[in-house]
């Protein structure tokens, strides 16, 4: 089975005394995880360094960024370098958020350059794609999501892809309190599978996580879970409160 993941993205939120406090909470809780299991926890820099000891030997539970520059290092006041990432025990950044490319004007060769940088650092990125409400009216998410591959994902080597984690996250259904369908879930997963395929081989299509990402919470997760395309989440809101975020782990296809 491939990897079945439950990505937590705590966006801008908690202060240091909460963040160890909720980290503090996951790990007391000891989540049933089975050797195919994955927990991954993507915080805000401040609090790295401190999350990353306090998940050190364990094996199903690593920690990420949420961002990440493409360039090793500089003049670049204020940006975060993946090889410093590294040195904390990073093992994740999310690369191509929806609030990065829209708040911050992360266009696809932005990103592109951001997952290279990753790879050849060995950091393992979890690329998000995601098309707005008004593409998904005119009937064109497939098209709009394929290009988000072609000009960003595609530039990886087949070797670069197996290391990474693919999001799909209907900008539309994030922090909206609106999930998307089932079967709206399980069609693009399916169809972002299949460029996989086409692009790179059925091999490494069939073995990388693609995860849902949108107003995941812990009474819709197993219904999304279930589907065949659908190897965990992205979530945000309800990864802020221990039990939730737990429950939602705990749907994980076993
Ligand atoms: C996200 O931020 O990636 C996300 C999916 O948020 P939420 O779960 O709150 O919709």
């Amino acid at each position: 089975m491939r990897t079945q993941i439950t990505a937590a993205n705590w966006k801008m939120n908690l202060s240091y005394p909460q963040a160890e406090e909720l980290i503090k909470g996951l790990l007391l809780h000891d989540i049933p995880l089975q050797p195919h299991h994955q927990i991954i926890l993507a915080i805000p820099f401040p609090y790295l360094d401190m999350a990353s000891k306090k998940v050190h030997n364990l094996r199903n539970i690593a920690i990420a960024a949420q961002n990440c520059y493409y360039e090793n290092q500089g003049a670049f006041t204020g940006e975060v370098s993946i090889p410093m990432l590294a040195s904390l025990g990073v093992s994740f950044v999310i690369v191509g958020h929806s609030e990065r490319r829209i708040l911050f004007g992360e266009d696809n060769d932005c990103i592109r350059k951001k997952l290279l940088a990753c790879c050849n650092n060995n950091i393992r990125p979890i690329f998000c794609c995601g098309e707005p409400l008004d593409i998904r009216r005119q009937g064109a998410e497939k098209d709009f999501i394929a290009q988000q591959l072609k000009e960003s994902l595609f530039y990886l080597s087949p070797e670069q892809i197996s290391q990474t984690i693919i999001a799909y996250e209907p900008i539309w259904a994030i922090g909206t309190g609106q999930t998307a369908t089932l079967e709206q879930i399980e069609d693009m997963h399916r169809s972002i599978r299949n460029q996989i395929d086409a692009q790179y081989g059925k091999n490494i299509a069939d073995t990388i996580s693609i995860l849902y990402g949108g107003s995941v919470k812990a009474n819709n997760a197993t219904d999304i879970f279930k589907q065949a395309h659908v190897d965990g989440g992205l979530v945000g809101n309800a990864s802020l409160v221990a039990q939730e975020f737990i429950s939602i782990a705990q749907s994980m296809k076993r």
